[in-house]
């Protein structure tokens, strides 16, 4: 093992090896340091097994951060350009869907960690797995890091890359927080995004396993938060699909950060018609004598038809008899938008990125290095940077990895 190299990766994610190849690359030594037993688990689950490792509308504005100005100050150095070419020139080649994700052509995350794992070995990366950092000290200019075990790695300076705390099994534990704290860095509470959403309600219990197109709206507090159109999926619990993880971050966050309970999410069933459209069919189909319990066939899944009664009878004084044109305009106006109460998320299990982390302000925009402790970096998922989904949170580790890797 190299114990004493110029620098000390800790975490080997996608920031922490990009920030030990740029590092690397520009003649300095590197040790990356991993809790699990091989690098870049996550990675390989990504995108579904895809990885969608970049957006083509890459931009400043698609974050959010406790520090504005950080991510268009780290983008602005190695933004979507560059991290095309710096995969492009590792021999990855590079497909994009008609939405602007980027993933390789192969349509393997495995193609992404492998060009990576080649470069860290020409480059003589060294790679220390089963090294769970759990503590930093330092000491006249030089980092000491230890793992449970007793190993430990000096170091000049460290990149601090420990991802956030979704999905512990693919090995960020949130101990990166409290490496971070440990040097007086204050941590945004961290909590569970991109996450499936708890809706206790019998409309996902009797359509669980149905997927459907709609668009998506969160509140809090009556408030629209965040918008999103795609996927849902009922699920027993409540409420998943790409559309829902899009929305969920403002709910997780009023939920286990705000404490709040007024968390609700409109989904709108009729993406593809306008209100006035919708209640024009469904009075159409009314008059021209379709059973009420067929209304909305071949508008909406069939599956639907299992749960229809229970929306006429909100609408038509519990009986699917008094059926008519304005309950049907009032049928059209609830599947228009249908609010369902969220009582939580998932967790951390199934969640797949962490809002929250290390205060973006405390580190130096255009190089990442901490305020507090000279020498130290963070980069990736462990800072208070929030990206959509998209593949916008990997844009984020890779140009905060090369970034912190540079170390200037
Ligand atoms: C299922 C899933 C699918 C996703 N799909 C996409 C996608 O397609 N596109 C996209 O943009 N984003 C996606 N994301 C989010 C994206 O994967 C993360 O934002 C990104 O991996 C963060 O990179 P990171 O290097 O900061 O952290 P991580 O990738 O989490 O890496 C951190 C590493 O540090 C190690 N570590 C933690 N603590 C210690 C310690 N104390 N000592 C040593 N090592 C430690 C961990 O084991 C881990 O290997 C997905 C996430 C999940 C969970």
């Amino acid at each position: 093992m190299r114990d004493h190299p110029d620098l000390a990766v800790v975490g080997a994610g996608a920031a922490g090896l990009v920030a030990a190849i740029s590092a690397a690359r520009r003649g300095a030594s590197v040790t990356v340091l991993e809790r699990l037993s091989w690098i870049g688990k996550k990675l390989l689950a990504t995108g579904g097994g895809r990885c969608n490792l970049l957006n083509e509308h890459l931009a400043d504005s698609a974050f959010s951060a406790t520090n504005p100005s950080l991510v268009p100050s780290i983008l602005k150095r190695f933004g979507g350009p560059e991290i095309r070419s710096f995969f492009e020139g590792l021999g990855l080649r590079l497909q994009t869907d008609e939405t602007g994700r980027v993933y390789p052509a192969t349509n393997q995350a495995a193609s992404v960690l492998k060009v990576l794992e080649l470069e860290a070995a020409r480059l003589g990366i060294g790679v220390e797995t089963r090294f769970e950092a759990d503590r930093i000290e330092s000491t006249a200019g030089r980092f000491l890091i230890s793992a449970a075990d007793g190993r430990k790695v000096e170091a000049r300076s460290v990149v601090l890359a420990a991802g956030g705390r979704s999905y512990p099994a693919l090995g960020s534990n949130g101990s990166g927080y409290d490496l971070a704290a440990s040097f007086g860095h204050r941590i945004v509470k961290p909590v569970p995004s991109a996450v499936p959403l708890l809706a206790k309600v019998r409309m996902c219990h009797f359509l669980q396993g149905q997927r459907m197109r709609v668009r998506i709206e969160s509140r809090v507090g009556g408030e629209p938060r965040q918008k999103a159109e795609g996927e849902l999926l009922f699920a027993q619990y409540g409420l998943s699909g790409t559309a829902v993880l899009d929305v969920s971050e403002s709910l997780s966050i009023a939920l286990n950060r705000e404490g709040r309970s007024d968390t609700t999410v409109v989904v709108d069933f009729f993406p593809f018609m306008s209100e006035k459209e919708a209640a024009a069919e469904l009075a159409r189909r009314l008059a021209a004598g379709w059973a009420p319990k067929d209304l909305v066939s071949g508008l909406l899944p069939e599956k639907f038809s299992v749960f229809l009664p229970q929306l006429l009878g909100e609408v038509s004084d519990g009986s699917e008899k008094r059926v008519d044109a304005e309950s049907a305009r009032k049928l059209a106006l609830l599947l228009k938008a249908r609010e369902f109460q969220v009582q939580g998320t998932r967790g951390w299990n199934e969640a797949e990125f962490t809002s929250g982390g290390v205060d973006a302000r405390e580190v130096r925009p255009g190089t990442l290095e901490s305020k507090l402790r000279p020498g130290l970096y963070l980069a990736g998922e462990v800072l208070d940077v929030q990206g959509g989904r998209g593949g916008f949170n990997l844009a984020w580790a890779w140009a905060s990895g090369f970034v912190a890797g540079l170390g200037d």
